[in-house]
């Protein structure tokens, strides 16, 4: 099967599974364990941090932040379509009694003008605006990536109305390769960065939260509370310290990848994308009413062995990673090509 389903679904290497067993492990509840203090102090210089904390997850990373920034009846800003607003079951709303406001960015980017004057004016009717959140790479925007002067510009507005900011990275890597951006000049403008090494790294679990050191303690506190303490966790941080170490620099491939895919996408006369040349790993694409739904779309690609999710009712998602070969992606090309070309 080639599984285009998500970049989440890579397995171990051999390599970095050589490197989960021979970790040194400690109690990372209790104490210490010293390859968790690696991965984290690694993780932190990367994004220019002063600290940075293991968790399980991204949606946990992303609603630790929330949580640690905000009080219950605090408002945070996000665009529409983004991660902590879609898929995490509204978990801020959930275990931390925080509102969302939404804006509707171009796909997923939003502009300098929605974040002028957000601030709602105190008002004891109100919530508070404390936070602006933003992902990049955007999901479901295609992958897109925010440029690090959009970055800072979105970032410079919302700080100078007192707010805090927080990136969701899960895809951060993704951004810095297809940028040449350092992921620390990416970072730089947030007080708080999650980034995720399950995704296009291949980590089989984790995510890091970096912050400032007083941020990063809090986050450690609400870690415990939130059922995320982890104790032998060094096997687990081998796998994201290996993925950091090895793993970067090849998603290159993966963005070459997306884009070959993309234009067998577009040679076709019943697919859309959304994207001619997609920023990074993720190509999102619309099926024509005439040729069918996302879901038959999914369907067809199955029984020709390819899987993918279908994201909506007429848009269908591809991601590519690290246990696709330039061979199978050939190959998913084709079965796009051929299905595409015949109204079904
Ligand atoms: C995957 C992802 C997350 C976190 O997801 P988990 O499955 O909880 O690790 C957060 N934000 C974005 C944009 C993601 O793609």
């Amino acid at each position: 099967m080639i599984d285009l389903r998500s970049d989440t679904v890579t397995k171990p290497t051999p390599a970095m599974r050589d490197a989960m067993l021979s970790a040194e492990v400690g109690d990372d509840v209790i104490d210490v364990d010293p390859t968790v203090i690696a991965l984290q102090e690694k993780t932190a210089e990367l994004l220019g941090k002063e600290a940075a904390i293991f968790m399980p997850s991204g949606t946990m990373t992303n609603q630790i932040a929330l949580r640690c920034h905000c009080s219950p009846g605090d408002e945070f800003v996000c665009e529409s379509q983004c991660h902590i607003y879609n898929y995490e079951q509204g978990a801020f709303a959930q275990l931390s009694g925080l509102v969302a406001k939404t804006l509707d960015g171009e796909k997923g980017l939003l502009k300098a003008a929605q974040i002028r004057g957000v601030k709602r004016h105190e008002d004891d009717h109100l919530v508070l605006t404390r936070l602006l959140c933003l992902e990049n790479t955007h999901n479901r925007g295609g992958g897109k990536v925010y440029s690090k002067e959009l970055t800072q510009e979105l970032c410079n507005l919302a700080h100078e109305q007192g707010l805090l900011t927080h990136l969701d990275g899960a895809r951060l890597f993704n951004a810095s390769v297809a940028t040449g951006d350092s992921l620390e000049v990416l970072s730089k403008p947030f007080a708080s960065v999650s980034v995720c090494f399950s995704k296009g790294l291949g980590a089989p679990v984790g995510s890091c939260l970096a912050g400032s050191r007083d941020f990063v303690r809090k986050a450690r506190r609400a870690r415990k509370l939130f059922g995320g303490g982890m104790r032998q966790a060094g096997v687990l941080a081998a796998g994201a310290l290996f993925a950091l170490e090895n793993h970067i620099d090849r998603l290159a491939i993966d963005h070459e990848n997306a884009r070959l895919l993309a234009d067998a996408v577009a040679s076709t006369s019943s697919f859309r994308p959304m994207d001619a040349i997609p920023d990074t790993n993720i190509v999102i694409f619309h099926v024509d009413e005439a040729w069918g739904t996302a879901k038959k779309f999914a369907e067809v690609a199955k029984e020709r062995g390819m899987l993918v999710i279908a994201f909506g009712p007429q848009s269908v998602r591809l991601v590519t990673h690290l246990d696709l070969s330039t061979e199978q992606i050939r190959t998913a090309c084709e079965v796009i090509r051929e299905i595409g070309s015949r109204v079904a």
